[in-house]
């Protein structure tokens, strides 16, 4: 019987991690598909506090591990399968494997949206991407798509100017939803061009099954208009991986965990939720780190008074 478990190994998990172990709570933390989180598909990251230069995703994520296995948390890996949080103590199913717990957290973050077209599918890995740190690199003086307006969509396209000969971003309004700095940013990029108020309606692909174009439809004019290119990235938000939870735990019309005012507490005692699958305000990787910490504070007080 396991006093906290952990799910999600990114930036809100290993937090959580690190407080609960410096409580002596002997927590576990199960880590999924992808170890690190959504930081290790991450470029330069330069908002991050105490890091005086840019630090890459992957190496911020591999320190923090660290950090966390050092001061004594148990780190597995596995997909949860399930869990039950009906019974006291809770269980979690992980392969074979039943933990059982006194008390949860759930840090299980958010994954990349598609925008749900066939095209997008079959030729995903042949030239459509959501992850420019992952497959720019193959790029090189090619000409490549982003989709969206946000933080993440200006980040992927300056990555992809470090390889791609042009990037343009279609967006599906006239204005980008990033921040003034990442707008900046993109709009003195010489590589960069918009295309405004259009949507992709189909990735086109050649008999070899890789991407030669997009199919953009103005929304405002309804036109159509093809252009060439080799490679799509679509950057058009996240949704939180709360399906293990469904039914068990309340959660918002998009299926962000709901947490009190007060506190990281869900609406099951003893079970907190922290980071992306919870937070869709904020989305940042400091917030994360916070409600983290604050995840294991309320775990810490409510195994004090259980
Ligand atoms: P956002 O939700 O902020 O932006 C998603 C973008 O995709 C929007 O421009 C949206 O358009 C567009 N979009 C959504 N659905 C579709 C669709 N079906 N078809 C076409 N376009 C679509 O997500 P991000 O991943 O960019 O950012 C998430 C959070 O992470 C934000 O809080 C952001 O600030 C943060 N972040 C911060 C970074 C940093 O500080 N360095 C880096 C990356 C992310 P519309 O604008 O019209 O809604």
């Amino acid at each position: 019987m396991h006093n906290v478990v952990i799910i999600g190994g990114g930036v809100a998990g290993l937090t959580a991690g690190i407080y609960a172990a410096r409580s002596n709570l002997s927590p576990i933390l199960i880590e999924g598909m992808q170890p690190g989180g959504q930081l290790t598909i991450t470029s330069d990251v330069e908002n991050y506090p105490g890091f005086s230069q840019p630090i890459a995703g992957p190496e911020l994520m591999m320190n923090m591990r660290a950090q966390a296995e050092r001061l004594g948390l148990t780190i597995k890996s596995g997909e949860v399968a399930s869990v039950n949080l009906n019974v006291r103590p809770f269980t979690i199913s992980v392969g074979n494997e039943v933990f059982e717990t006194k008390t949860i957290i759930a840090a299980t973050g958010a994954s990349a949206m598609w925008l749900g077209l066939e095209s997008e599918e079959t030729l995903r890995g042949k030239g459509v991407s959501a992850c420019a740190t992952c497959d720019g690199f193959f790029f090189k003086n090619k000409h490549v798509i982003v989709v969206g307006g946000g933080d993440t969509a200006m980040e992927e396209a300056n990555y992809l100017t470090h390889f791609a000969q042009k990037v343009t971003v279609v967006h599906r309004r006239d204005s980008l939803r990033a921040s003034k700095t990442m707008q900046e940013r993109s709009f003195n990029n010489r590589k960069i061009e918009f295309v405004w108020n259009s949507v992709v309606d189909e990735i086109l692909g050649s008999e070899g099954n890789s991407v030669t174009g997009v199919r953009l439809k103005n929304v405002q004019t309804n036109e159509m208009l093809d252009i060439s290119c080799d490679g799509v990235f679509i950057a058009i938000g996240h949704k939180p991986n709360t399906n293990i939870f469904k039914g068990q735990l309340e959660m918002n019309d998009s299926g962000y965990i709901i947490t009190k005012k007060t506190s990281m507490e869900t609406s099951v005692p003893g079970v907190f939720a922290a980071g992306d699958c919870q937070d869709d305000v904020y989305r940042q990787a400091t917030t994360a780190s916070g409600t983290g910490c604050m995840a294991a504070v309320d775990a810490d007080r409510y195994l004090q008074c259980m």
